[in-house]
């Protein structure tokens, strides 16, 4: 038996003692069953909402159209929900309405996995009807019940699935993944929104090369909506480069990596992000990363190339220095092997070891990458020259920005000043 959660023990205790059952169900007791951290707590009862709301003196109706209350102890929040099965789904996602029930089992049921459809009831004791202990401890992922229809019921169980399987290292039960890949066609139906957030949790979870590998094996990306036409098949290409995403520590490097392999431009990856309704900032970050790659790209591809480190200089002024930063830490994560073909493959054997050598080195010669930190202001400019402020001041100001980061002035006020007068 295992030790439950002092506020946890505390609720189900009240709510037996009013005559209701009350379990702890779902990932805490799978995560206690495999001795993880446990994130949130759910609780599961007989009682309906408005008795559980007499029960409690602080309690928030987080969700009542599907019987959950959130109960409120000094030792934490609970999320209260009655037990409960769902009648019909819709649209291949949630259900259009619940029907409240008095049988644990029969609330069991309707959970997506075996080893998310186990309860403990207050003495710590593990009711388990589906065989999810005997799963978890064989490493296996499986439905409850007929895999087909609770694929075919909600849809986004199938990138679940691949996340549980990703991030708890389980293996997908033979009849699952059978459904699974005949069901993948309705990932169509899922918002993108969805997607994004199972999507997160896999590449930003311990084993986002295993998820890829899922993903792609299932042919799931190949049925996401249609507003996010990005060319997911061509990780397959970069099989070796995957586990360089593991590698990665920080979350936009991650995404900025995954969606480099997918060799598309900026611009569209951009348009991606946002369909996925990624922040505005995580998307910024991320396309600044690929877009001074481009960049670089593009200046040693000219037929007349300029200099490797003047290219990286002026890019990573004009993208940032996080960008830049980012970028020669994927640029070091990646094999820069030579089987794969491709602008990118090139990149990797051309520029990319020579930015790895000393890309580091020219980015700590550069004085300044924003023009918050140049010497002078467009106030001081105006002043100076004697002329109006207006959009010219910008330029002006990138100009100076941009020669004073390749070393051709030096971030002083007189210098600066002295180049603007030369120049307007
Ligand atoms: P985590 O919080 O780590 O994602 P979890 O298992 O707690 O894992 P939640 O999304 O919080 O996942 O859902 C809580 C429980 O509700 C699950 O354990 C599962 O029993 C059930 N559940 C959640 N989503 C679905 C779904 N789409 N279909 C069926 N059951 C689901
Ligand atoms: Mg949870």
């Amino acid at each position: 038996k295992d030790r439950l959660d002092h506020g946890a023990a505390l609720l189900i205790q009240k709510l037996v003692e009013a005559g209701f059952e009350a379990y702890l169900v779902g990932g805490c007791v799978r995560d206690t069953v495999l001795k993880r951290p446990i994130k949130d707590i759910d609780i599961a009862t007989s009682a309906l909402p408005e008795q559980v709301m007499a029960i409690f003196s602080r309690t928030v109706p987080t969700g009542l159209q599907h019987g959950t209350v959130t109960v409120v102890l000094s030792e934490g929040t609970y999320e209260v929900t009655t037990f409960r099965k769902e009648a019909e789904y819709e649209g291949f996602r949630r259900p259009s309405s619940v029907t409240y029930i008095s049988d644990l089992n029969e609330d069991l049921k309707r959970r997506d996995f075996t080893m998310n459809a186990m309860a403990m009831d207050g003495q710590g004791e593990i009711l388990d009807p589906f065989g999810g202990q005997e799963d978890l401890a064989r490493g296996v992922l499986r439905c409850v019940g007929a895999a087909r229809e609770r694929f075919g019921e909600d849809a986004l169980r199938m990138l679940r699935c691949i996340r549980f399987a990703s991030t708890y290292d389980l293996q997908v039960e033979e009849s699952t993944w059978l459904a699974l890949l005949e069901q993948a066609p309705l990932m169509r139906h899922i918002a993108l929104e969805r997607v994004r957030s199972e999507l997160a949790r896999m590449i930003e979870g311990p084993a986002p090369a295993r998820a890829i590998r899922l993903l792609l094996a299932s042919r799931l990306t190949a049925h996401f909506k249609k507003q996010l036409p990005l060319p997911f098949e061509r990780w397959l290409a970069w099989d070796d480069a995957l586990d360089a995403v593991s590698a990665l520590a920080g979350q936009h490097d991650r995404w900025a990596m995954l969606l480099m392999l997918l060799e598309v431009p900026a611009d569209t990856v951009r348009t991606a992000l946002q369909e996925l309704t990624f922040s505005r900032a995580d998307g910024d970050a991320v396309v600044a990363i690929l877009a001074l790659r481009d960049a670089v790209a593009a200046g040693v591809a000219d037929p007349d190339p300029a200099p490797l480190e003047r290219v990286w200089k002026l890019g990573a002024v004009r993208r940032g220095e996080a960008a830049a930063r980012a970028l020669l830490r994927l640029l070091r994560a990646l094999p820069h092997t030579a089987e794969q073909r491709g602008e990118l493959a090139r990149f990797l054997q051309t520029a990319a070891p020579e930015l790895v050598r000393c890309g580091a080195d020219w980015l700590s010669e550069v004085p300044c990458f924003s023009l918050k930190q140049l010497a002078i202001s467009g106030k001081d400019l105006a002043g100076e020259l004697g002329l109006q402020p207006g959009p010219w001041m910008g330029a002006l100001l990138q100009q100076l920005l941009e020669r004073t980061a390749l070393g051709e002035l030096p971030n002083e006020r007189d210098a600066l000043l002295q180049a603007a007068r030369a120049a307007k």
